[in-house]
């Protein structure tokens, strides 16, 4: 082997282990974050106000934008119905008159706020969502018909962002136990408050129509007599770098009971 070869191997050698060593820097740093995690991380300090609004408005796209690559790496259903989230209820279930107590915008309970926004957490203004209420006359979680909790199911195909339960009566979170999930084809997240038991674990992927848990009394308001026993569900829809409320009437009229 001439001089000239021998320098041509070397100087391939060191290309093929530079080009080595940046690969494994670049697998090991997407390991080290688990979207999961963050989103949990990141959904808590929004609820409890301890991320200045401002920060969490700019950490949210990168939040999301890991939340998608993980989720592609799993198949959603395209073009599919949505399942109604009550089984053995209809739209009749729906608090109001034709989905009219949906209002994003109006002072809603306690809050002190007018209009949702995302970022207010649990101070949130307006009400952004469809309250399914069961038949439960002595309020005790169970049907009046069949004396059985009630389940709730995910509406389309999703995965597990996250759960808080253990929420105990007298505490100021008004979602009480909750399940937040997300389908990265709709681009939304979906929230279901006052559950009494949650059934599914962070990470976790549901194919639409399986059980999330079961209706319940817990949040701040959902506890109170004067409330009927109730899904509150809201959907949002992650588009220019927010989550914003989404009407989801129109589907749950064609959804599957
Ligand atoms: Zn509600």
């Amino acid at each position: 082997m001439n001089q000239r070869a021998i320098l041509k191997t070397i100087f391939f050698l060191i290309i093929l282990a530079y080009a080595s060593l940046l690969y494994y820097i670049s697998t090991h740093r997407t390991l080290k974050t688990n979207p999961i995690e963050d989103w949990q991380k990141f959904e808590l300090a929004v609820r409890d106000g301890a991320i200045d609004k401002a920060a969490a408005k700019k950490a949210l796209p990168a939040i999301m934008a890991q939340l998608e690559t993980l989720a592609r790496h799993y198949s959603f259903a395209y073009g599919q119905n949505w399942i109604f989230p009550v089984p053995g209820y209809d739209l009749s279930a729906i608090a109001g008159k034709n989905g009219n107590l949906y209002r994003p915008d109006i002072v809603y309970g306690s809050s002190p706020v007018k209009g949702y926004d995302f970022f207010d957490g649990n101070n949130h203004g307006g009400h952004p969502a469809h309250d399914i209420i069961i038949r439960d006359t002595d309020q005790d979680c169970l049907d009046d018909r069949t004396n059985k909790p009630v389940a709730v199911v995910a509406v389309a195909d999703c995965l597990v962002l996250g759960t808080h339960t253990g929420w105990q009566p007298g505490s100021p979170l008004r979602g009480g136990n909750v399940a937040w999930l997300y389908n990265p084809n709709l681009q939304m997240v979906f929230y279901y408050a006052h559950l009494d038991k949650v059934m599914v674990k962070p990470g976790q992927l549901l194919k639409a129509g399986e059980v999330i848990g079961t209706i319940g009394r817990t949040g701040f308001s959902a506890e109170k007599k004067d409330s009927p026993t109730h899904l509150h569900l809201m959907v949002l829809q992650y588009q220019d770098n927010q989550l914003k409320p989404f009407n989801f009437y129109t589907i749950l009229k064609d959804s599957t009971k």
